[in-house]
Parts: structure tokens; sequence; C-alpha cells
């Protein structure tokens, strides 16, 4: 791809406003060399005003979701689209968040501009594991994990029963709990359904890569060694 499509693409601005950049002189390689708006150029090598180029599409990546933070565009309040380099809203492909937290969940988010990926991360058919900690207003009753793995776990309004979860009691009230899919507010849903109710919410993990010490409002691009994790 022809690098003012690229920067283009990357949210940089427009293609005139890129195509500017370039006449500026502000694109070079790393030896300072200044490139050109029809060069065709490995993104990794490309620098605007001495940095590196935001990642290339084909972007996945994990952000620690702090409480309070919406995970949609349109949100007037917070948006996890804040704590992201405001060109990330303007990449084409668009930067969509895979599946959701909501405002009231912290943890791992992962975001990405790749739609096949995004599919096969949050595709029913793929069952990858999401892990949430939630501290609860009740003690547990101890039937939980019964409940939860049954299989037969009908939530209101819902026609089918919820696919066996796993649990781990933490606490007298504080629960791990392993997810196979992705209703709306299930694991609120969840405790609602056995007598409790959710005061926190952390998602830890999804699939295999965890969210480890990635602190609050950080994110970090996956490598190709955490996408391995994943699946
Ligand atoms: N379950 C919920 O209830 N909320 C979330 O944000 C994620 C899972």
């Amino acid at each position: 791809m022809k690098l003012v499509k690229l920067l283009a693409n990357l949210g940089y601005g427009s293609r005139k406003q890129v195509a500017l950049m370039f006449r500026e002189g502000r694109v070079t390689d790393a030896d300072g060399e200044v490139l050109y708006a029809d060069d065709v150029v490995e993104p990794a090598l490309v620098r605007v005003d001495d940095e590196p180029l935001d990642p290339a599409p084909g972007l996945l990546l994990a952000l620690h979701k702090p409480l309070g933070y919406t995970c949609s565009t349109k949100d007037p309040g917070r948006v996890v689209y804040d704590l992201l380099p405001p060109r990330f809203r303007l990449r084409n492909p668009v930067l969509s968040t895979v599946g959701r937290l909501d405002r009231d969940t912290s943890g791992l988010l992962l975001m990405t501009d790749d739609g096949a990926l995004l599919h096969r991360i949050i595709s029913p058919k793929s069952k990858l594991p999401k892990v949430y900690e939630a501290t609860l207003a009740q003690d547990l009753r101890g039937d939980e994990a019964a409940v939860f793995g049954s299989g037969t776990l009908m939530l209101e309004s819902e026609t089918t029963p919820l696919a066996p979860a796993g649990f781990e009691a933490l606490g007298p009230r504080r629960a791990r709990l392993v997810l196979h899919e992705g209703r709306y507010h299930q694991v609120r849903r969840m405790f609602a359904a056995v007598g409790n109710h959710v005061e926190a919410l952390h998602r830890t993990q999804v699939g295999g890569f965890a969210l480890g010490d990635l602190a609050p409002g950080q994110w970090r691009a996956l490598d190709e060694a955490d996408r391995a994790t994943l699946f």
C-alpha cells in the first residue's frame, strides 16, 4: 500500500493533509531519509516526526478498562477510546472492542481492527473462556458451582439455558467465574439468579491471554506470542 494511503488509514489526516506531511518532509525512514507519498515501505520502518508509526492494520490490543468507561463510541460520557491515542478513533478499518464490558466492569478488554479475528474471538463456536472475578453483596450459598455448572440455568427473558460455567469461591463474598459465552450482563444476571448481587466485577483473562500487570487505563499491542495464547 502506498504510504499516503497507509497514513490516512491510520488516522494521521485526510489524504490531502497526509500528502502535505510528505511535502514537508515529516515522513522518513529510520535513518532520517525522507519518504514520499507514493512509496511502498514496510510500516515498521516508517517514522513520522521521528516517531515510529502507529501499529499497522491488523492491530489487536489489550486495554485495562477502568471503571466508569463505556465500550461505545457514541456515549456522551467517558469511553474506552479516550484511553487510546486520539488517532485510533480515525483508523480505517475501524478499531472495535471485542465484545463489551459494562461501564461498571473493569479489566481486560481486547480491541482490534481485524474483523475476521474479532469474529473468531467472540463467535459462540470458539467457546473461548472468559474469566471474571466478582465481589458479592451476600455470602455465597454453596450451591453456585452446581447451579452455574449445570448447563440448565435459564436467565430471565432468555430462550436457551446457559452453557456450563466454571465457578470457584475465592472467599465468602468473592468468586471466580469462567464463561464460554457472552450474554448481556451475564455475570450480574447469573448471581441475581442465585439471590446475590454483584458489587464489583473484573475480567482477568480472555482465552489463554491474561491481563497481567497492565495498570488501569493502560494498553499494549499483542505480539505473535500473545496472540498464540488466545486460542
Ligand atoms: N458480565 C456482566 O454482567 N458484565 C460484564 O461487563 C461482563 C460480563
